[in-house]
């Protein structure tokens, strides 16, 4: 029998600079630099491998509907967008938490505890609106596309909900971090057809990069 096609969703930047190598230690090698080229499909090495770059938040798109099989996307993406996906692996990449940060001067004094009612940017107002909602505190959101630091220096909102690794960038724009909702590490996930038309190959990807993982650990 012929082999079918397995096509890989990656999106540009951090994600696919953690995941080219985890795809090497499983003797998956692109035939050029994604990073490098603006093709948006590249082959690899394997003939019946090839990857489609796309944008983070598109990744489960591009699996739910099969246009890849499998795709690899941050935990935070994949609940802000709740896809229908089979998700077998946590990577351990792209690894920060899902905060709730504000200015100094508002932390000096505030207490979560206490919170009744927020206004909070975000690009994630699913997240955002969910977590505020169990804890029983009322929150109006502001969707922003990126920058959500600026909001609260701007007066837009008082405090936002972000991802955050090392504090840097809130840090430079005088926000400290107030409370954390969830941490975040990057998933691979496939499209739920595929797992069964595919599985051969679909299983074999997910055995060997699960083995590729527990060997690093
Ligand atoms: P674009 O820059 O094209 O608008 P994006 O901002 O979603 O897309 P990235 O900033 O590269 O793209 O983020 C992609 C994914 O990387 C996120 O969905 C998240 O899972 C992870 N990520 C984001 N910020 C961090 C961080 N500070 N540390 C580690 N991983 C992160
Ligand atoms: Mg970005």
């Amino acid at each position: 029998m012929l082999e079918s096609k397995l096509t890989i969703a990656l999106s540009k930047g951090r994600i696919l600079d953690d995941t080219l190598p985890l795809l090497e230690r499983v003797g998956i090698r692109p035939s050029e630099d994604p990073d490098a080229s603006r093709k948006l499909v590249v082959g690899t090495n394997r003939p019946g491998v090839e990857l489609v770059i796309v944008r983070a938040t598109d990744v489960p798109t591009y699996v739910e509907f099969g246009a890849a099989d499998v795709g690899v996307a941050g935990r935070d993406v994949l609940m802000e967008q709740g896809a229908d996906l089979y998700e077998p692996l946590d990577l351990g990449i792209g690894q920060c938490r899902m905060v709730v940060a504000e200015p100094e001067g508002l932390a000096a004094e505030d207490d979560p505890s206490r919170w009744d009612r927020v206004r909070i940017a975000t690009k994630y107002p699913n997240i955002t609106k969910d977590f505020f909602a169990r804890q029983g505190v009322q929150a109006q959101i502001i969707k922003l596309y990126g920058s959500m630091e600026l909001a609260p220096l701007v007066g837009l909102a008082d405090r936002i909900v972000d991802l955050v690794s090392t504090g840097r960038t809130l840090k430079e724009n005088g926000l400290v971090e107030v409370e954390t909702l969830f941490s975040i590490s990057s998933r691979l996930v496939v499209n739920k057809a595929s797992l069964k038309l595919k599985h051969p190959q679909v299983s074999d990807l997910i055995d060997s990069l699960s083995e590729a993982l527990e060997d690093k650990a």
